[in-house]
């Protein structure tokens, strides 16, 4: 029998956010199994709770019921100390506005994640790394001399700099106009070739790039998508 390796495994999750009164149930009961190696497109409208996903998907907030299960680690039996090494360590974040740090340059910001893990030789990788989102001739540029396009750019490399084994996005082209969209995931696609990859968007711009396709509704995935 074949063997598929699962990266993100979700079951029964619930999350719900009350505010006053009034409490809405975000996930309802979701589960799903991510395969490894696979550019897996998360649609869902505004609201639809995709955000929430990726938070209890990286440990950075907990589900009310359920459990999470992230590179064979549940996040339920660890410390909240370890979910934070794991996160440094086994994730990369992409998101709509890019969070690059404005005081550091486009070196400093690709390499702050090795920094953090105390990796030796961390200038090669970066000036690497920076080569490959075609920005090798921008390292000391501060982020806000530079387009959207480019700095979501110097945020992939930022988010793959340390080799993590999932990639979670967050409506990456979510600020670009279509054709800077294209091309930045282009280039999203071929760094991340057969890594795991979680992009979740409401646009169906990034829909045609995906391995396998999730439709979040309603709480959960509608079956039978991908
Ligand atoms: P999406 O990313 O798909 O636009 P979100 O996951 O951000 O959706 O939000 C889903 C729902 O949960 C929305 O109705 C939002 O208002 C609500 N929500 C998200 N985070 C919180 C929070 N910290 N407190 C209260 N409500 C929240
Ligand atoms: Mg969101």
């Amino acid at each position: 029998m074949e063997h598929t390796e699962v990266s993100v495994s979700l079951k029964g999750l619930n999350k719900s956010f009350t505010e006053g009164e009034r409490t809405r149930d975000v996930l309802v009961d979701l589960s799903a199994d991510f395969e490894a190696g696979k550019f897996h497109v998360i649609l869902g409208r505004s609201g639809s709770g995709k955000s929430t996903l990726l938070n209890l998907i990286s440990g950075i907030d907990m589900p009310d019921s359920g459990t999470v299960q992230v590179a064979g680690t549940m996040l339920n039996e660890i410390s909240e100390r370890e979910r934070t090494l794991l996160r440094r360590k086994s994730i990369g974040f992409i998101f709509q506005f890019f969070n690059l740090i404005p005081s550091l340059t486009v070196e400093e910001n690709v390499m702050l994640p090795l920094e953090l893990l105390k990796v030796e030789n961390r200038l090669d990788r970066v000036r690497q790394v920076l080569d490959e989102v075609e920005m090798g001739d921008r390292m000391s540029s501060y982020p806000d001399a530079l387009s959207g396009g480019e700095q979501q750019r110097i945020a992939i490399a930022r988010a793959v700099v340390h080799e993590p084994e999932l990639i979670l996005a967050d409506e990456p082209t979510g600020n670009l106009d279509d054709t800077t969209a294209e091309q930045v995931l282009k280039i999203l696609t071929g760094i991340t070739h057969q890594r795991t990859v979680l992009l979740v968007t409401h646009s169906q711009e990034a829909a045609h790039k995906a391995d396998c396709k999730w439709i979040l509704r309603s709480g959960k995935f509608e079956p039978g998508v991908n």
